[in-house]
Order: structure tokens, then C-alpha cells, then sequence
């Protein structure tokens, strides 16, 4: 049977590059790749572009150290195909893209070398947005404005969103309820036992806003202080990252790093419901997925929760950002997720694949409206 043209591609991501770069794209369904290189400032970055059906492509450059050329071409296929999906679960125009800068970006970065990648988005005519993302700042920012117009996330002084997180931690904190409401019937979240993995910038407004609400809440952070600020200024608990998969709680919230939910975490965990900010927090897709489903833990899918910081970027995109506007915009992962959520049970599959699902729909329904125009 041939594929829809927006089925969700097979989870199984982009591990190979035995076929090809051309290969590669053909698996993820992507539409350009760019490679930009510029000698005199070391420069050396990737554009992803997945799919522009709803928009143009939006999605931060990641500044990593990458071991090899390879690793950063799949982590380009794999994050802006994680774009397209966030964008159109949140119901906003915009396609899915990401960019890569390949070094160290301690050593390489330069005024220089923003202002000659900002001239390589400029080139692709508002095709590609771009806006930060790890290893890149707002500040950085700055930069690649003085070159192109096509560039989010940058400082309020500019007229820009400035540091997403409140917004990505406003939408977490929703789909967390979200969750609450299918388990337990009710979405207060006083008196509900909840673990945030990670107390960043994300994960520390969230602890802020469920201590508010009268949670009681554990974090854990590979940095000591930071925990010791959510516990002082908050009222949080003190944990670690592996103690915290022994706690008897209703919510692990992963605000870290992705893929925590594998085969050696999973059986540990005693919780109701997962809901944090971090991407690609299952290792597996569709196998932890599975087991999630199997031990009756919901899972509040992460490209849906943590679209904030997206919408954010898409406010800033429209003009005239103001952040309150931003956070309304955001409200709609709250009654998103209980339909996902209630989808999946209803469909006998799982929380991410019903995600998955109503996206690739909504991709679908959008090509088909516009090669009608
Ligand atoms: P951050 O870097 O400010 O915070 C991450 C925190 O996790 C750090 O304090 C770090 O020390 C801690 N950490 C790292 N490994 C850990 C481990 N094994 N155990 C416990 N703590 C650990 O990042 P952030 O902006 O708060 O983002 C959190 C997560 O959400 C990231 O995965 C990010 O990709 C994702 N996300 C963020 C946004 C946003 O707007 N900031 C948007 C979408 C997704």
C-alpha cells in the first residue's frame, strides 16, 4: 500500500547514511540541505529544511561540537523533521527546519562568523527563519539580525521574544494539567507529588508554578546550586536523577535531557503520567511509547508540551511581539493534549503516535486546501 504523503515516518530516525545524503532525505521526507562554508571565520553550518506546507521553516541553529561531519548531518535530518511535527500539532504556519554549526563554539564564535551565516539565511529569501538553540544566544542573535530580517529569538530591545522559556514552561505546565485531568479527573495540581528532572530555565519556572499551586515537588540537577535555588526560593526537595526514578509520585517531569525514558528507567518508574520540556525524551519512539502505554503511565507527548518556546518565536514572527500574547497562544496545549490524549485511548495506541497522527492529518489537509488555490 503506498504512504500518505504526511504519514509519520518510522521512528527509527536517521541512523544511517549509507544511502546517500539524498538517501537520508528521501527517508525523513526533507525538502533542502543546505551546506554553507566560509573559510576566513571557520564557519561550517547545515540548513535543514523538512517541509514548508504550513510556512516558512522556523527552528533555532544548534553550535555543537560535533564528533563528525556525519553526526551533524543526522542531528539537522532529525531536528527540523521534529519541527514540522511541533509546528503543526500547535496549530501555527510555519514549517519545520533546523540548522547546524559545526565547532566549538567557545573558540569559533565571532561577530564575523554570525553576520556570514546571517548573510546565508538571507540568501534563502525568508525560506528558512532562524532563532537560537543550544550552544547559541540571544545575543548571537543580534548578530545574524544585522545581516537578515529572517531570524527569531532575538533581544526584546529589537523587538524580539527574547528568551522563550517562560513560554515553553507556561505550555509544559499545561499539558502537565492536562495529564492530571485524564488521570485523576481534576487538574488541580495541590497536594500532587511531581519529580522535574532538570532545574534550568525551563525547569525552574515550572517548580515556581507548581509550588504556587501547592504541589509538592522534588528536583534534581547535575549542578548542586541550582537545585539548592528551586529548594530556597521555592519550597522544592532535594533529589538526584537516579534516586528520583525510585520516588512514589503522580508526575516525572524530564526538563534535561532527551531519551530518559529507555529500557533501564521505564520499570523504575512509579508515576501516573510523564510531562517535561525536554526534546525526544523517549529513546524508542514507538517501543518506550508502548511501554509507557502497557504500564498505564500517559504520556504527555513532548513535541506537542513544549512547543512554547515555538510559539514564541511565531509571535515575534508575526510583529509587534508581546510576550502576553505569546503565552495566550500557548494555551491551546492545554485542550490539545486532552484530545491527543483521549485519542489514543480511544485508538488503543500510543500518546506519541496519536500526536504523530493529528499532526501529519493536519499537513495533509493544508496541501491539499492549497493545491486547490
Ligand atoms: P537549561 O540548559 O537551562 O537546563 C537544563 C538543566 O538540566 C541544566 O541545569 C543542567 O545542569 C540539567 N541537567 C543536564 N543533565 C542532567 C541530568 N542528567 N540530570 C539532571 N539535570 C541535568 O535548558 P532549558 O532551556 O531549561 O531546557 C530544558 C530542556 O527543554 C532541554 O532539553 C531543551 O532542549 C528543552 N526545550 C527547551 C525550550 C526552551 O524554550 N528553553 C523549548 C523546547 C524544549
Amino acid at each position: 500500500m503506498s504512504q500518505a504523503p504526511f504519514a509519520p515516518v518510522a521512528p527509527a530516525d536517521a541512523h544511517e547514511i549509507g544511502g546517500g545524503i539524498f538517501g537520508l532525505m528521501g527517508q525523513m521526507d526533507h525538502e533542502n540541505l543546505f551546506f554553507c562554508h566560509d573559510k576566513a571565520t571557520g564557519l561550517k553550518a547545515i540548513i535543514g529544511i523538512h517541509n514548508t506546507v504550513l510556512g516558512p521553516a522556523l527552528g533555532g541553529t544548534r553550535f555543537w561540537n560535533y564528533t563528525d561531519e556525519a553526526a551533524a548531518l543526522r542531528d539537522v535530518i532529525r531536528l527540523s523533521r521534529g519541527m514540522t511535527y511541533k509546528a503543526a500539532i500547535s496549530g501555527i504556519n510555519l514549517g519545520g527546519g533546523k540548522a547546524v554549526i559545526i565547532g566549538d563554539p567557545r573558540q569559533l564564535k565571532s561577530e564575523a562568523l554570525w553576520r556570514r551565516y546571517g548573510r546565508f539565511v538571507e540568501s534563502l529569501k525568508g525560506k528558512y527563519i532562524t532563532a537560537e538553540d543550544v550552544g547559541t544566544s540571544t545575543a548571537d542573535m543580534e548578530f545574524v539580525a544585522m545581516e537578515t530580517r529572517h531570524v527569531a529569538g532575538k533581544p526584546s530591545w529589537m523587538g524580539g521574544g527574547g528568551d522563550p522559556s517562560p513560554v515553553t514552561a507556561h505550555g509544559v505546565y499545561l499539558g502537565l494539567k492536562a495529564g492530571l485531568k485524564e488521570v485523576f479527573g481534576t487538574d488541580d495540581a495541590k497536594g500532587r507529588r511531581v519529580a522535574v528532572e532538570g532545574a534550568g530555565n525551563v525547569g525552574t519556572y515550572l517548580v515556581k508554578r507548581l509550588r504556587q499551586e501547592g504541589a509538592e515537588v522534588w528536583v534534581s540537577d547535575l549542578h548542586q546550586d541550582r537545585v539548592e535555588h528551586a529548594c530556597l526560593s521555592y519550597g522544592a526537595r532535594p533529589t538526584t536523577t537516579d534516586a528520583l526514578f525510585d520516588l512514589d509520585i503522580d508526575v516525572y517531569s524530564p526538563c534535561a535531557l532527551g531519551a530518559t525514558l529507555n529500557d533501564r528507567t521505564i520499570d523504575r518508574l512509579h508515576c501516573s503520567i510523564v510531562a517535561g520540556a525536554a526534546n525526544n525524551q523517549l529513546e524508542d519512539e514507538s517501543r518506550h511509547g508502548e511501554m509507557l502505554r502497557e504500564k498505564g503511565i500517559v504520556y504527555c507527548p513532548d513535541f506537542l508540551i513544549n512547543a512554547g518556546g515555538l510559539i514564541n518565536c511565531y509571535a515575534e514572527y508575526l510583529g509587534n511581539y508581546h510576550q502576553q500574547h505569546a503565552l495566550e497562544m500557548t494555551e491551546v496545549i492545554y485542550s490539545r493534549t486532552l484530545e491527543i490524549l483521549k485519542t489514543a485511548n480511544n485508538q488503543g495506541i500510543t500518546t506519541h503516535e496519536a500526536a504523530l497522527r493529528a499532526a501529519a492529518s493536519r499537513l495533509e489537509a493544508v496541501a491539499i486546501l492549497k493545491s486547490r488555490l
